[in-house]
């Protein structure tokens, strides 16, 4: 069993992704989906005149600017065709998925941010009313019900408060946390970059293998978006995942080639 989380990057083939986990069903293995669905949201909300804003947190991370109107923009995109445009794929190719939000049954359950420490043109400002949070809990009863039953689940964010509100969360930190609760030992991060690149964006300095021990000192090597795989890797690793993967979500067989270490392996 392994947690296999997509991006939303541009780039990604889902067609390909869909080819590889229905062949990996077809020989009885088991996996947790995990998805994103960042560009799309981004694409939409322009559209729906509501453009996506980005913050900088006091400690140099990048996150999605999640108001009441972009939380609802955020469900369309992520809860609508996202994550059906892939149960669609999924089935279409034999597989029994179930695609549920975090939201749902309380799968992915965490505190709302009360306030978030911004840094704004060099300056220092506070947000009170964004939808954001972590993931603390997992509902992994109904997890393994799915499971056991022989299907599929494919996860979104949004999360739920202990309040009952949907909360944006990090699709890479919610996949960790989701590996965790479930005892698995690998997580799978398919984004649109062959993994981390020493020097980004050049492909060919990929770094292949980062042991565990010394994981801290690249996240100095990943930038903006790339800093949340990173620490959803650690995060990973210190509750007891023996292999992270970051790998390329564009190619044939991406799955089966991340299995076999291709990307970057932290171990
Ligand atoms: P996804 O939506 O697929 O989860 P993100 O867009 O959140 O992916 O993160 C992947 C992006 O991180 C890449 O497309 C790239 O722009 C950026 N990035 C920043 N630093 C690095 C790095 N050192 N190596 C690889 N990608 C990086």
């Amino acid at each position: 069993m392994f947690i296999l989380k997509i991006g939303g990057s541009t780039g990604i083939n889902y067609d390909l992704i869909a080819d590889d986990i229905a062949a990996l069903v077809q020989t009885g293995e088991k996996m947790v989906v995990v998805h994103g669905g960042s560009a799309l949201t981004n694409e939409v909300a322009e559209k729906l005149g509501h453009p996506p804003q980005f913050v900088t947190s006091v400690s140099g991370f990048t996150s999605r600017r999640t108001d009441r109107r972009t939380l609802e923009i955020f469900e369309m995109v992520y809860c609508g065709q996202m994550n059906k445009g892939l149960v669609e794929k999924l089935q279409s190719r034999g597989v029994n998925a179930v695609g549920l939000s975090g939201l749902d049954g309380r799968l992915w359950e965490g505190k709302r941010k009360d306030a978030i420490k911004i840094i704004e043109n060099g300056r220092r400002r506070v947000l009170r009313d964004d939808f954001t949070g972590k993931v603390e809990r997992v509902n992994t009863d109904l997890l393994n019900l799915l499971l056991s039953a022989g299907y599929v689940p494919v996860i979104t964010p949004p999360a739920i408060s202990y309040e009952g509100e949907a909360i944006n969360v990090d699709g890479d930190r919610a996949s960790a946390a989701t590996a965790i609760a479930l005892g698995a030992d690998t997580l799978v991060i398919l984004s649109n970059v062959p993994g981390l690149l020493e020097n980004f964006p050049n492909e060919s300095t990929l770094i292949r293998h980062i042991p565990a021990q010394s994981l801290d000192k690249f996240m100095a090597v990943a930038q903006d978006r790339m800093k949340k795989k990173v620490m959803g890797a650690q995060e990973a690793l210190a509750g007891g995942l023996t292999r992270i993967i970051f790998a390329d979500g564009r190619v044939e067989n991406p799955v089966r080639r991340a299995l076999n270490g291709e990307g970057t392996v932290i171990e």
